[in-house]
């Protein structure tokens, strides 16, 4: 367990006695930043308008994006079928309260039933919530079967959100010194390491919690037969397996649930992000094993509410139809293919699977790559020092993709370009 700090708080500590100089804006855009409690550092431009693999900014500068809202516009920017399932909704109901059923909601829960196998379904409205939601069931299926075992087993690296059960079960470095204490019962072993897990697994244990491929992480693949070992480990031991697919999940691996690549099934499956294509909208799928919550212990204002449960439900038929799918394979493998040529010429390592994708870089120089490939109308992201991240719309085309690679390239030429110097 964490020991928490209890160190007396300094005066700079106290809230709202900070020096000035710590709250200044560290991103860069000081006059953009007023008002904004700090979040993420950002550049100073500004978004204004988006149309398919495109962002614009109020400067009317056009972006190639390769973030798509952080793998979330998984239809691209200002998809017809979200604009329509917008429109069609808002003006029948936007919100009855959860206290009554939706058609919306009912239609979308049965649909993600059929597709998946799960037993039951909790809509919410934020990937970190979703987790939240299945640590608290796993919590409440130990209680129940497991003489009150609570414990949750997940990698180091790995991250699940901000809330502060979800990060107590992230690795992400540095976490752990940020808002202790955390809630007890997690602990971390290293990623892809099935002898670690089965290790770390005690009479507390009641769940291991992973990302099928960690994507904050830096787009990490666990060895092939890594899903499946942690299902034969949760059967051993008599666990439930959760896997976080919120970023993996709705059709980013070239198929609906990354799961589906080592034909596994967990117990409880989180999604978010692509759920709603650029909404918030997530769920939680428990299987027929894991479904123990009863009325009273979980809930939501907005979760399930018909505005986001349309969205949804227009996305996903739309990204389980199995052409749709083969198309984000064949996609995939073209990123593949033109970050493979790059890391070659680089002597740098890609990888990923189907459009979520990374480079990692042989020096930490990956903020900077970043900085330059903006400058040459491309968004992506450094998941770490030396780790670049593309995570495209689901239907980016391969124009789009070798196009891509070029203005990649090009920041690159300029960031190994030998700095002039100038006679004094
Ligand atoms: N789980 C995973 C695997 C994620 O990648 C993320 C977001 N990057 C989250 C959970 C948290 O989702 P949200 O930001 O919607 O809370």
């Amino acid at each position: 367990m964490t020991t928490p700090d209890l160190s007396p708080f300094t005066p700079s500590s106290v809230p709202g006695r900070d020096p000035p100089e710590r709250r200044r804006s560290l991103s860069g855009s000081p006059e953009l930043d007023a008002g904004f409690m700090p979040s993420a550092s950002r550049p100073p431009l500004v978004m204004a308008r988006g149309e398919g693999s495109y962002v614009w900014d109020e400067d009317g500068r056009r972006y190639l994006d390769f973030l798509q809202g952080w793998a979330v516009n998984a239809l691209g920017h200002g998809a017809p079928e979200l604009q329509a399932a917008l429109a069609e909704q808002s003006s029948l109901l936007v919100t009855p309260s959860p206290a009554f059923h939706n058609r919306p909601a009912i239609e979308l829960v049965r649909f993600l039933v059929k597709l998946t196998g799960a037993a039951q379904v909790a809509l919410h409205n934020s990937g970190a919530e979703a987790n939240e939601v299945a640590i608290k069931l796993a919590r409440k299926w130990g209680r129940l079967y497991k003489r009150g075992a609570f414990g949750v087993v997940s990698t180091t690296g790995a991250f699940h959100g901000r809330t502060l059960a979800a990060m107590a079960a992230s690795g992400k470095p540095g976490w752990e010194a940020l808002f202790p204490p955390y809630p007890s019962g997690f602990t971390k072993v290293p990623f892809g390491d099935l002898d670690a897990m089965a290790e770390a697994i005690d009479d507390s244990t009641v769940a291991l919690m992973v990302e099928p491929i960690q994507g904050e992480a830096g787009v990490v693949v666990p060895p092939v037969g890594y899903l499946r070992g942690l299902r034969e480990l949760a059967d051993r031991h008599d666990l439930l397996l959760v896997l976080d697919e919120v970023q993996t999940g709705v059709g980013r691996t070239g198929r609906f649930l990354a799961q589906e690549h080592e034909a596994v099934r967990a117990d409880i499956t989180t999604l978010g992000k692509g759920l709603g294509a650029g909404l918030p909208v997530s769920a939680v799928l428990a299987s027929d094993r894991a479904a123990c919550f009863e009325p009273g212990d979980n809930g939501s204002t907005h979760g399930g509410n018909p505005l986001m449960a349309h969205v949804a439900l227009a996305v996903c038929r739309v990204i389980s139809e199995p052409a749709f799918l083969a198309d984000v394979g064949r996609r995939g493998a073209a990123l593949a293919q033109v970050l493979r040529d790059c890391a070659g010429r680089w002597g740098a390592q890609a990888r990923g699977a189907g459009l979520l994708a990374a480079l990692e870089l042989e020096q930490p120089v990956a903020d900077r790559l970043v900085e330059l490939a903006r400058d040459e109308g491309l968004l992506c992201n450094a998941a770490r020092p030396n780790i670049v991240r593309l995570m495209p719309q689901l239907r980016v085309t391969e124009a789009e993709i070798h196009d891509m690679a070029t203005r990649l390239e090009r920041a690159r030429a300029r960031l190994v370009a030998p700095v002039e110097v100038r006679p004094s």
